[in-house]
C-alpha cells in the first residue's frame, strides 16, 4: 500500500520515547514528517531514541519536558513550535498508571488524594495544557489532534478508580476540544485495550493471557497497530472530528 507522503508536516507525540508513542513517531516519521519527541527530561531514552532514528534517516527532534507541569509543559510546546516552525499533528500520549498493580475499585483506602494529583495532572489536564499552548499553530495549518485514552475510560476497570477516571476524562476533553478548535483542527481520541509495550511488559503472565482470552482476533494489541490508528486520525479521517475509537481486537465485546 502506497502511504501519504508527509514531507514538510511537522508533528509533537508526548511521551514519544517509549511504547504507543515511540511507534507514532516512527511511523509519522518514516512518511517524511518531521516529528519532536517529547520525553521526561532526564529520561535517557529521550536521547537514545533521536540518536537511533536520527542514524536510521529520519527526521526527529528532541523535546524534552515533563507534560505534568504547568509552564514546564507549556514552555516545551513553545520551544518546539519555534525549532521546528509550525506544527501540524499533535499527538497528547504521555500518561503513568502511578501504580504497580492494580487497585480494585473495592481497595478505597489505597487510592490516595496523592495518586489523584498525579494521574489527574499528568494523564489529563496535561491534555488540554498541551493543546491549549499548540492550539495557535495547529489553527494556522488546520492541523489536528490524537489523544490517548484508554478501554478504561469507556467502560472498563483499568488499573485504578482515578486512572479510569483521567481516561474518561480525555474522552470528554477531546469532545470539547473538537468543538472549541473547529473548523480548523480536527481533534480525536484512541481507547486502547491492553497494548505489548513497557508499561505492560512486567504485569504478571496470567493478566496478559486473560486479555488475550477475551480478544476476538487472538493477539496482543501491538503499539504499531495504534500507531496506525493515529496516524489516519491526523493525516485521513477529515470528516471525523470529536470521536473516540476503541483499538483493543475486540475485548470489550467479549
Ligand atoms: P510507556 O510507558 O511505554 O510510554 C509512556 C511514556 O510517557 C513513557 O516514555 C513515559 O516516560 C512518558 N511520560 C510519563 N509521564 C510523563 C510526563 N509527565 N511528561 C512527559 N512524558 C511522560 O506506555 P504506553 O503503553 O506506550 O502508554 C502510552 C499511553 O497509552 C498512556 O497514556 C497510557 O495511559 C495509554 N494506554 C496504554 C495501554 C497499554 O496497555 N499499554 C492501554 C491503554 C492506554
Amino acid at each position: 500500500m502506497t502511504h501519504q507522503d508527509l514531507t514538510g508536516k511537522k508533528a509533537l507525540v508526548t511521551g514519544g520515547a517509549s511504547g504507543i508513542g515511540l511507534a507514532t513517531v516512527t511511523m509519522l516519521a518514516e512518511r517524511g514528517a518531521q516529528v519532536a519527541i517529547n520525553h521526561l527530561e532526564g529520561d535517557p531514552a529521550g536521547a537514545e531514541q533521536v540518536a537511533r532514528l536520527t542514524k536510521a534517516g529520519l527526521n526527529v527532534i528532541s523535546a524534552p519536558g515533563n507534560v505534568a507541569e504547568p509552564g514546564t509543559a507549556e514552555a516545551m510546546v513553545e520551544k518546539t513550535i519555534a525549532k521546528m516552525g509550525g506544527l501540524d499533528y499533535l499527538v497528547n500520549n504521555a500518561g503513568i498508571s502511578g501504580t504497580k498493580d492494580p487497585i480494585p475499585p473495592s481497595n478505597l483506602d489505597e487510592i490516595t488524594e496523592e495518586l489523584w494529583q498525579a494521574l489527574l495532572t499528568t494523564n489529563l489536564i496535561s491534555v488540554f495544557r498541551i493543546s491549549k499552548a499548540a492550539a495557535g499553530a495547529l489553527k494556522a495549518s488546520g492541523g489536528a489532534i490524537v489523544n490517548t485514552a484508554s478501554t478504561s475510560g469507556v467502560g472498563l476497570q483499568g488499573s485504578s478508580t482515578p486512572y479510569a477516571a483521567t481516561k474518561s476524562g480525555v474522552v470528554s476533553v477531546t469532545r470539547s476540544l473538537a468543538r472549541g478548535l473547529a473548523p480548523d483542527v480536527r481533534v480525536n481520541a484512541v481507547a486502547p485495550g491492553q497494548v505489548a509495550t513497557p508499561w505492560t511488559a512486567d504485569w504478571p503472565q496470567e493478566r496478559k493471557q486473560m486479555a488475550l482470552d477475551k480478544s476476538l482476533i487472538k493477539r496482543h494489541v501491538q503499539p504499531e497497530d495504534v500507531a496506525e490508528l493515529i496516524t489516519f486520525l491526523l493525516t485521513g479521517a477529515a470528516m471525523i472530528t470529536g470521536q473516540t475509537i476503541v483499538i483493543d481486537g475486540g475485548m470489550t465485546l467479549s
